[in-house]
């Protein structure tokens, strides 16, 4: 009696914390699409509609995704013919400016996103979407970049392209994936396999969730700012930030490891928050080395 006594109070604590793990879970997915802004980082503005500098220094064979996805200038356009690009956003316009960086490197811009191809090596991931942020919660700096080590295997089709292109400046204004099983939600921040007429343009949902996140003003501008960088510590300006090792800790994985958010904290609230899309059959190599 004793012994079984026991027993069963650690199978309860067991079955206790699994059952509330299970709400956790529960209550997280209700809301993952509800919202999907990663924390409550934003551009700082002190006006609407506000418009983002995208730093171009991708090859010619990225361009058509690039201004796609920025304002729908050139071919891929949706066979019903809507127009899908982050400029159709209410609060915010994009604007492909030349840029002219080392796009190995892709150094960060103060006050504007860089988007960057090149071939970063067997890194593991696909594209990146890279947010500086300056406390508490304002971002002054993004970068976009895809990797050309998996792209040029070929292996990847063109709508991939557009998906992750799109994908990777949609974070850079502060959002999170509207779904991370690889279900549809008909967006590029969901990473179904995308067809030619869905999953590899922004979405309503997409619109609506930016237009929760700047619909508020700020005294200040991060927007176009090329002093907001000078002010935070010199690591927070400092190597690629390709790497891993230089994305601090991770804070989130989808449940089947094809998405991972990493933030590393330079001090201060000043942080690098990175969004991975992981290349395919990458994801069961991070799972054996974690
Ligand atoms: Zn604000
Ligand atoms: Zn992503």
């Amino acid at each position: 009696m004793f012994a079984m006594t026991r027993l069963r109070l650690p199978i309860a604590v067991f079955v206790g914390v699994a059952f509330a793990t299970l709400l956790a879970l529960a209550a997280f997915s209700s809301t993952a699409e509800a919202n999907h802004s990663w924390s409550k980082y934003h551009w700082a503005r002190t006006g609407n509609t506000y418009t983002l500098q995208l730093g171009d220094n991708v090859s010619d064979k990225w361009q058509t995704y690039l201004e796609t996805a920025a304002s729908n200038s050139k071919a891929y356009v949706p066979s019903d013919n809507t127009t899908h690009d982050w400029t159709d956003s209410t609060v915010l316009d994009t604007k492909v400016v030349a840029s002219g960086k080392d796009p190995t490197k892709c150094v960060p811009t103060s006050g504007r996103v860089e988007v960057c191809n090149a071939a970063y090596g067997s890194t593991g991931w696909l594209g990146l979407g890279q947010i500086w942020i300056k406390a508490p919660n304002h971002i002054y700096q993004g970068a976009a970049k895809v990797n050309d080590t998996y792209y040029d295997t070929g292996k990847y089709s063109d709508y991939s392209k557009q998906q992750v292109m799109c994908q990777e400046i949609g974070h850079t204004f502060g959002l999170a994936h509207t779904s991370e099983d690889g279900s549809s939600q008909g967006t590029c921040m969901d990473y179904a396999e995308p067809t030619a007429t869905k999953d590899q343009w922004p979405n309503q949902h997409d619109y609506d969730q930016l237009t929760k996140i700047y619909t508020h003003l700020d005294k200040t501008s991060t927007v176009s700012n090329t002093s907001a960088a000078s002010t935070l510590p010199g690591a927070a300006n400092r190597g690629n930030f390709n790497e891993r090792a230089q994305w601090g800790q991770l804070q989130r994985r989808s449940p089947n490891g094809r998405l991972e958010v990493y933030e590393r904290d330079f001090g201060n609230g000043n942080k690098l928050v990175t969004f991975v899309i992981l290349a395919d059959g990458e994801e069961e190599k991070r799972a054996g080395a974690s």
